[in-house]
């Protein structure tokens, strides 16, 4: 099987389609001023399936900002039994589905970012009919869409990891978990480490990299061009069910 890591075309390749987005996820955590390492930092986590309706502070987790640590842990304590289980809650957090404004018209797959997936609908009728697996579609709220167009963002489950040679990492803060990060463009994958289970995925170690497989990437194929890139990521060492056996 081989991987693929989905990246966003440069800004010299012409692109097939007009369309963008101005929407952000309707709740996220606050950044964090960190007393201990002096860091002020937020991530680009986004699990658009977590629904934080049923929490009365709701309203504080909308405006993003920066906090002061015991603000934040505060916050952060609130949201933490409604994250999927062992998922640590972290600064800058994003929670339920997009919600703004589109413009222009959108291709089978695009991406804002290369950790941001959204398909037409037709496309995820099409990815499920070829019976791709980890598929958790949530709808964005998206004002001017040309009509009948729905747009789904993919939420990427969380699986593998980067082979260690791509990745450097510095201690964590024993506070805020703030550490440094410096990780290859080009990221091989860990081949003991493979998800066999699902077709697309993001690395434990590498959450804002998105990775597919041949058989993600011959579904989309088959709706014609996207604006987006397939860039065949390394396996080290070879996964074992590949050639090899
Ligand atoms: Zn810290």
């Amino acid at each position: 099987m081989r991987f693929y890591q989905l990246q966003r075309p440069a800004p010299s390749t012409p692109r097939h389609w007009s369309g963008s987005l101005s929407a952000e996820h309707v709740w996220s955590l606050p950044g964090v001023e960190c007393p201990t390492c002096h860091e002020t930092w937020s991530g680009q986590f986004a699990l658009p399936s977590v629904d934080l309706t049923s929490l009365s502070e709701r309203d504080l987790l909308v405006e993003p900002r920066v906090e002061p640590y015991p603000e934040y842990e505060r916050l952060a304590s609130l949201v933490q039994p409604l994250l999927p289980s062992g998922l640590p809650p972290e600064p800058g957090m994003q929670f339920g589905p997009l919600r703004g404004t589109a413009l222009g018209s959108f291709g089978p797959l695009s991406a804002r970012y290369g950790w941001e997936v959204l398909v037409t609908q037709e496309a995820l009728r099409h990815l499920r009919a070829m019976g791709i697996r980890g598929l958790v579609p949530m709808r964005a709220e998206l004002q001017g869409l040309e009509a009948g167009v729905v747009l789904y963002e993919l939420e990427l489950p969380l699986r593998g990891l980067l082979h260690s040679e791509a990745v450097l990492t510095g201690p964590p803060c024993p506070t805020c978990g703030w550490h440094e990060v410096r990780i290859s463009p080009t990221p091989s994958l860990d081949g003991d480490a493979l998800p066999h289970d699902v077709d697309l995925f993001r690395p434990k170690n590498g959450s804002t990299y998105t990775f597919v497989n041949e058989r993600f990437v011959e579904a989309i194929a088959a709706l014609g061009p996207s604006d987006v890139t397939f860039r065949e990521a390394q396996v080290t060492p070879e996964s074992r069910s590949g050639s090899v056996h």
